[in-house]
């Protein structure tokens, strides 16, 4: 078969960079070397052993069947505590459903709602997977571009000159991957003041990472700072990232009915319902106790410090202190010329020669950034000593 055989949708779209690094990583370890990972997003912590349980209760149980499409009634209500606990949303389980993994729930929400023509705003350096899907869906990217030194977030100026009939979504992430941006609420309320002139326009809230922030006060989000736009929010939340449970492959999203069951819909043609096994583990994940992520997040935060403090030491390289999730975005630009210069992709040939001395990471050009590329600081620190000495020594 050739590329000629694929749907002009699929033929849109590219595989998954950071995927393709970590696959690469393995495949060269599986060969005898000796490569470090940093170039998955996942917690290297162990699944709470609650949840590990509550799997292994609803396989002995026989819990083993169909559920509900959109989630089983005691997940969803599960989910809905989260929201209310974890982010103040309030909502009732009707609004919220359940996905295989965030990125189902963004997926669905997407192809839902987007027709060809349509425009979708994403600030950039942006999450991998939201402007594929976009393009999947046949609607245009629009880059809304950020700097380092504006903390990787837009603004409201920003958002109102990108905004044209055409716009039907705005996607937020907060706190973002690749960057560990972070939107504080009066920058959120002024991003709402723009968004009330332009009632068409749809927001995705992406916070599956907000249970990993590191500044002071509260996590805010645009349904709570601006209540009165909650009929067109979509606030996507999971376990991935907070329990440790990326192979469990449980997502959530809370929003307006209507969006909430146009993805129902979908999803009841696509996957049908998400793992029932999943489902039980996650309804342990968000009943359960809380408090172990205090100990994970103090364990992020020292190897953010270590990872910031190596970077910014290496000549050539540095990057900011990111405010959240796991990644630290690292700019290369003074080291281009070395490695291909003015070509965006160049930072590609950059994470090869990191590769050759032993560590993997992804380009920024993946995450429509350039000149430098994302470490996930999700591993041991002396794993991440270990990779910041051989970076360091791959480029002086
Ligand atoms: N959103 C962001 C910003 C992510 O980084 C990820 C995972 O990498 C997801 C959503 C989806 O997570 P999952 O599908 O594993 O729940």
């Amino acid at each position: 078969m050739t590329d000629s055989a694929l749907s002009r949708a699929l033929a849109r779209i590219a595989p998954s960079r950071t995927t393709a690094m970590t696959d690469r990583a393995m495949a060269l370890r599986a060969e005898g070397r000796d490569i470090i990972s940093l170039s998955v997003g996942e917690p290297d912590f162990a699944t709470p052993a609650h949840v590990v349980q509550a799997a292994k209760d609803a396989l002995d149980a026989g819990d083993t069947k169909y559920t509900a499409v959109a989630g089983s009634a005691r997940l969803r209500a599960a989910a809905a505590l989260h929201f209310e606990r974890d982010l103040g949303i309030v909502v009732p389980p009707a609004q919220v459903i359940v996905s295989a993994g965030g990125k189902q729930a963004i997926f669905h929400a997407l192809l839902a709602t987007l027709d060809p023509g349509d425009a979708v705003l994403i600030p950039s350096p942006w999450w991998v997977s939201y402007p594929e899907i976009v393009r999947f869906a046949g609607a245009k990217v629009v880059d809304l571009p950020t700097r380092a030194d504006g903390g990787f977030r837009i603004n409201a100026a920003q958002l109102e000159a990108a905004i044209t009939p055409a716009t039907r979504w705005l996607l937020l992430n907060s706190p973002g991957n690749p960057t560990g941006a972070t939107y504080p609420a009066e920058e959120l309320r002024a991003l709402g003041e723009v968004l009330r002139r332009h009632p068409r326009v749809l927001v995705m809230s992406d916070d599956i990472y907000a249970p990993l922030r590191y500044g002071a006060g509260a996590h805010a989000t645009l349904a709570v700072e601006c209540p009165d736009l909650a009929d067109r929010v979509l606030t996507v939340s999971g376990v991935s990232k907070s329990h440790a449970m990326t192979g469990f492959r449980i997502g959530v999203a809370a929003g307006p009915l209507w969006l909430i069951n146009a993805m129902a819909r979908l999803q009841s043609h696509s996957s049908g319902n998400p793992a029932s096994i999943s489902q039980a583990a996650a309804v342990a994940a968000f009943e359960g106790p809380q408090d172990f992520l205090l100990a994970w997040r103090e364990r992020f935060r020292a190897r953010r410090d270590l990872c910031v403090a190596a970077i910014n030491a290496i000549p050539g390289l540095s990057t900011p202190v990111p405010d959240g999730a796991f990644y630290c975005m690292v700019d290369a630009a003074p080291l281009m010329a070395r490695f291909g210069g003015e070509s965006p992709n160049a930072d590609e040939a950059l994470c090869l020669h990191l590769l050759e001395h032993g560590v993997a990471v992804v380009a920024a050009s993946a995450f429509g950034g350039r000149d430098g590329f994302r470490i996930s600081f999700a591993a041991d620190e002396a794993t991440l000593e270990e990779a910041l000495r051989r970076i360091a020594g791959a480029v002086v």
